[in-house]
């Protein structure tokens, strides 16, 4: 059983059933040959994405499909000023922009931001609607993460134990008692690493391992360390239904 969530989800549905529109890009050669993938490829995915995202009332359609002839566009590298050349070169389109290069060196085969989603033809909808669930604001969330902090002291934060109510006040019960943190995180759509093994929206927030934002006070140098949180995953209080890719 799962209440909450029925009660959220006929909750979003008796507000309205949000339908998102995705605008493709496809690069191509420059001589507009040989594109990255078909529209077709792109559309056979979106069932799989919109069957998760009808646990919040939401679906997401192709609404066009464009291509960008660029030989330099196929490969990215990821963190690269290109990227951003290739979000800033399509306009924003008042639907989530969609670009589908070759290949991603250097990183995940897929990233998003506030201008749009880069992704690959090797991508999982399961991947695609992580992204989205990006898109509409929500966090990644793990179970272990090493990073350096701002001492440069290498830190290695995991999540322990079991859940319970405070962990995941808004989805209590939608899970077995027993169930342990970790195995509940891999369950998650907004579970960023790779391995998952379902796709499921909550309600709320869940504990678990996120990144932070912080200013240092003296120095003013901003960093991202990882902490155990209330990691903000949770559609109902954070999930915007009506993206739209800047
Ligand atoms: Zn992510």
């Amino acid at each position: 059983m799962r209440p909450l969530l029925v009660l959220c989800s006929q909750l979003f549905t008796a507000v309205a059933i949000a339908a998102v529109p995705i605008d493709l890009y496809v690069v191509c050669n420059s001589d507009g040959s040989n594109p990255v993938m078909t529209g077709t490829d792109f559309s056979s995915k979106l069932p799989t994405v919109n069957a998760y995202y009808a646990q919040v009332g939401m679906s997401f359609y192709l609404r066009t499909q464009n291509t960008i002839a660029s030989n330099e566009w196929r490969v990215v590298e990821y963190g690269n000023d290109e990227v951003d050349e290739l979000l800033e070169f399509v306009p924003a389109t008042g639907g989530v922009k969609m670009i589908a290069v070759e290949r991603v060196e250097g990183s995940p085969q897929a990233f998003a931001d506030e201008k749009g989603i880069v992704f690959t033809p090797s991508c999982s909808a399961d991947v695609i609607a992580h992204e989205l669930g990006h898109v509409c604001g929500l966090d990644d969330i793990y179970i272990q993460k090493t990073f350096t902090n701002d001492a440069n002291v290498e830190v290695t934060v995991t999540v322990n134990g079991v859940a319970s109510s405070n962990r995941m006040p808004l989805d209590w019960g939608r899970y077995e008692d027993g169930t342990s943190q970790a195995a509940l995180i891999e369950k998650l759509l907004m579970y960023g690493d790779v391995s998952g093994t379902e796709c499921d929206l909550t309600a709320g927030d869940v504990y678990g391992v996120g990144i932070s934002t912080v200013t240092n006070p003296v120095t003013g140098k901003v960093s991202y360390p990882y902490e155990l949180k209330m990691v903000p995953v949770g559609f109902w209080l954070h999930g915007n239904r009506s993206p739209q890719s800047q």
